[in-house]
């Protein structure tokens, strides 16, 4: 592990992004494992170079101790946050060495590189780099635990925050890889598990009842629904590529043996909500068809994340960049936990097709260029 004083010696020396990011992925913190020793790493950092720090935890299902961590700098109301997570999906350490930095040919490998220990990094030394004496308004460093399975840390920064209290920042960046493409919107999900119960029974005394015969009418309305949505335009928005729901259908009979009655058979049917595309039309076809067959029925999900392309944070974003237009995205980010709070884009360096993947890597470049774009964005707003 590289020491803390080598990548901050004091208050007034800013962090090297490139360092700090091989610090942190030197630090494991796959979501199935607690994520404390990266945290107390950060923590430290913060305090080192005097934020404010509040540190949140919980006990995961599996018994797991989870961090998370909001740091704040500067006084006052508003201001701009930084909202990264913490984990990472397995190394796959047996193809590579997933957790030992490394640069070649200007790429920075490692599990984390790009999702997203070196775009927090980024938000980090840029926050680190700023004066504190010039800060009008404050700048937060937000990192949440279990981004990779579920948002357990954002949903309990969202609700349990005190430094955020009453007072989230208006306006806040989701240090997402994206390229450092500003991206202003990307899908939201829904999934509705349906339950059919049967009875259980050896099928040469024909006295069980089939679970997947009662469920199997279900499905085949499920399917044609999948064609109506791929073909009527009015379930589509074209803002997204593809514009269209993804509508999906799995299902399983755990197993049953040939022959043996289903005593349960569950589907799951999942679709990719999005702004102005009938969202509540799609959870009423799948809702409604549930209940003809008198079948079991849960629904969880959330809407799409959707900011105004007009609004403060997108132009100010595009300023830093250069770019002249925003985009969308086909995967989520916890900026769904947020976007209530405040006004967000996601931007950040590296490029998802290489997140979870062996040889993951974020460009050296982006990288550092990343760091800039973040301090144009905190002096443009708060100083
Ligand atoms: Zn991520």
């Amino acid at each position: 592990m590289i020491p803390i004083s080598s990548t901050s010696a004091n208050h007034n020396s800013t962090p090297d992004v490139i360092n700090l990011t091989q610090a942190l992925i030197a630090i494991p913190s796959v979501s199935s494992q607690s994520n404390a020793p990266i945290t107390d790493y950060l923590e430290k950092l913060f305090q080192i170079n005097g934020f404010e720090i509040e540190r949140l935890s919980y006990v995961d299902e599996a018994g797991i101790d989870k961090h998370s961590l909001v740091a704040k700098k500067g006084q006052g109301r508003g201001g701009i946050g930084f909202f990264s997570h913490t984990d990472t999906v397995p190394g796959q350490e047996r193809d590579w060495a997933a957790f030992t930095p490394t640069i070649e040919n200007g790429r920075l490998l490692g599990r984390g590189s790009c999702d997203m220990k070196g775009p927090l990094a980024a938000t980090i030394c840029a926050a680190i780099a700023v004066d504190t004496e010039k800060l009008q308004k404050p700048v937060y460093i937000v990192l949440a635990a279990d981004e990779e399975v579920g948002f357990g840390g954002a949903l309990q920064i969202h609700s349990e925050s005190k430094l955020l209290g009453d007072d989230w920042p208006e306006v806040g960046v989701v240090a997402e890889p994206t390229s450092l493409q500003t991206v202003y919107a990307h899908k939201g999900g829904y999934i509705f598990t349906v339950t059919a119960y049967g009875e259980a029974a050896h099928t040469s005394t024909d006295r069980g009842t089939s679970a997947n015969f009662l469920i199997a009418p279900f499905m085949a309305e499920i399917a044609e629904l999948a064609k109506v949505y791929k073909e009527d335009k009015s379930f589509q928005n074209d803002e997204f590529t593809p514009p269209t729901n993804g509508l999906n259908l799995t299902m399983t009979d755990y197993d049953c043996a040939g022959n043996v009655t289903a005593a349960l058979s569950t589907c799951k049917v999942n679709f990719r909500s999005m702004p102005a595309a009938r969202g509540e039309d799609v959870k009423h076809d799948i809702r409604s068809r549930a209940e003809k067959y008198n079948l079991e029925f849960t629904e969880r999900g959330s809407d799409a994340f959707y900011v105004d392309k007009d609004a403060e944070v997108v132009k100010l974003s595009l300023a830093a960049t250069g770019d002249v237009e925003a985009i969308t995205v086909p995967y989520g980010t916890e900026a769904l936990v947020y976007q209530d709070k405040s006004q967000l884009v996601i931007l950040g360096p590296g490029d998802i097709a290489y997140a979870h993947t062996v040889g993951e890597f974020v460009p050296v470049e982006e990288l550092e260029r990343a760091v800039e774009i973040y301090t144009q964005m905190i002096t443009e707003h708060c100083c």
